[in-house]
């Protein structure tokens, strides 16, 4: 209710979030927790929460009036459909140079991702973070995320044999006939239950396509782990459907936020205020980068760090296809829940998931997932006139992406006679260069903010989410922003409160 006073106040329902919002409460601590997005608890006039990837409607996109598919070509042909302008699960956010998709809902992005759970190599982890105790990290919070998050590994006996992953084994196969190093990538997917939707015995969610539009079953979304553990301590609330606009000081060392009320059409019908003792930001990079940047630059919270808004990366992401042969069918059947990659970080900077094209066809594509080593990073910054904020990535940036993308499948061509496929992105067009799934950085650790995430200037205010990530994790993100967020909230309870 506005005009109501609260201990902690997290803002957003993602990994950060829901870490910070667990481990508060166990410490007796009552936190609110406010998040933009629908609280996908209540199923569609069709039985489900969700809807499928193959037949996407108005619970797809978040206030989009058309679909924005990250693959929206297929044989050469567009594929994005209308639908109704709702407060939908994936937002396809458009700056100048890049598109960004991101969860919107509680639960953040563990309602739309791919649940693939990649602890980096502890070799690469100092280049990520290298301000931060590497020991405590794989001794401690890395093993605590994963167990938090419920990861698991594929059983490689069931890969072997199983139609659904007949897409993978030729990824294998491809890849080791390169000599490149193959891994099985870890998930937070029930793999128990993706058995028994093979078997029939259940429902079917991996292995009916369910994946970019959210998962009705197997995948351990946040929703089912932390935020299931937060809600069972009975000292956290959570307002869906409630944006925060601002974070203000107010007397007594606490702080006033403010917040619209949304309908699901994105009509604002409320606006309130809470005041809070401390507030966390678990915004998303992107969300929260956006909310610091524009609340310094309208002089809000003036005393922030210059730092903020610097640092921002796209984790090297970038798509391709392969055209195999037509006796190396990659199966009409395909698990929507990715379980191998190809290594070659070390030799050439990129790793890339054997990612599913689950279309109900053959399709006769290898399709992948690349995070690369890619240098660039922008920023974000304030833009009076249109009232909003802007970041200055360039779509020219992700050519370093593409030459390390190609040091795996220019070779694994070469060696299989095969080509890239043109037809997935454009009109002869190889390389989905115009999007990310891993927005990272924008309040960078141990820069924008202290070692563990305190904007300095404002005790009581804290970042504890991807935007504390310097742009690139090596590997897919959640596991390092869940693993970071156990460490931060740690020393915050046993120094700050
Ligand atoms: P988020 O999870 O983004 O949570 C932030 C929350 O804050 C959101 O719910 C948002 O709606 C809310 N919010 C934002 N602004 C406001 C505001 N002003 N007021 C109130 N609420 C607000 N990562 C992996 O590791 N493995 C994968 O397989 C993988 N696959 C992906 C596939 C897709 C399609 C996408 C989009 C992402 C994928 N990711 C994957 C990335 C991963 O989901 C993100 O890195 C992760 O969710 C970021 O966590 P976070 O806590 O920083 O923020």
């Amino acid at each position: 209710a506005s005009g109501a006073q609260v201990p902690a106040l997290v803002i957003g329902t993602g990994y950060g979030g829901a870490v910070a919002a667990l481990r508060l409460a166990q410490a007796g601590v009552d936190v609110h927790m406010i998040e933009m997005g629908m609280a996908w608890d209540t199923p569609g006039t069709d039985g489900k929460i969700f809807c499928n990837t193959r037949e996407p409607d108005y619970r797809s996109y978040w206030l989009r009036t058309r679909t924005k598919a990250p693959l929206n070509y297929f044989l050469g042909f567009p594929i994005d459909r209308d639908i109704p302008r709702h407060t939908g699960v994936l937002d396809a956010e458009e700056f100048g140079g890049i598109t960004v998709y991101q969860g919107r809902g509680v639960g953040g992005g563990s309602l739309v991702n791919g649940g693939m759970a990649v602890t980096p190599k502890r070799a690469n982890f100092a280049s990520v973070l290298p301000s931060v105790n590497a020991n405590e990290m794989y001794d401690v919070y890395y093993p605590r995320a994963n167990a938090g998050l419920g990861v698991g590994t594929i059983d490689p006996a069931w890969f072997d044999s199983t139609a659904y992953y007949q897409y993978g084994r030729v990824g294998r196969k491809h890849a080791q006939r390169s000599n490149f190093p193959f891994v099985f990538v870890p998930d937070v997917y029930d793999w128990d239950y993706m058995k028994a939707e093979e078997a029939g015995t259940v429902p079917k969610s991996a292995l009916a396509g369910e994946i970019l539009y959210g998962n009705n079953h197997g995948k351990k979304s946040l929703q089912k782990t932390y935020l299931a553990q937060a809600k069972a301590t009975g000292r956290v609330t959570v307002s869906p459907l409630h944006r925060v606009t601002s974070v203000a000081p107010a007397s007594g060392g606490r702080y006033t936020v403010t917040m619209e009320q949304l309908d699901t059409s994105g009509n604002t019908i409320a606006t309130k205020t809470v005041t809070a003792d401390r507030v966390f930001f678990a915004a998303g990079s992107v969300g929260t980068s956006k909310l610091l940047v524009k609340l310094k630059a309208t002089g809000v919270l003036p005393n922030l760090s210059g730092e903020v808004s610097k640092g921002w990366g796209d984790n090297g992401n970038v798509m391709c296809g392969r055209a195999n042969h037509l006796w190396d069918p990659t199966g009409s059947l395909q698990s929507a829940i990715p379980c191998c990659g190809i290594d070659n970080w070390a030799a050439g900077g990129a790793f890339a998931e054997v990612a599913p094209l689950p279309t109900g066809i053959e399709t006769w594509a290898s399709f992948y997932l690349s995070i690369t080593n890619n240098p660039h990073r922008a920023q974000f910054s304030w833009n009076a006139s249109a009232n909003k904020v802007e970041l200055n990535w360039q779509t020219a940036w992700k050519q370093p992406s593409i030459d390390m993308a190609k040091t795996i499948f220019d070779r694994i061509n070469a060696k299989e006679g095969t080509i890239y496929r043109t037809d997935l992105f454009g009109v002869y067009k190889i390389w989905g260069d115009h999007l990310t799934y891993h927005p990272l950085g924008g309040a960078v650790l141990n820069r924008a903010t202290d070692n563990y995430g305190r904007l300095t200037a404002y005790p009581g205010l804290y970042v504890i989410d991807g935007a504390l990530i310097p742009g690139n994790t090596t590997v897919n993100p959640f596991v390092t922003i869940t693993a970071l967020a156990e460490r931060n909230i740690e020393h915050i309870i046993a120094t700050d409160l």
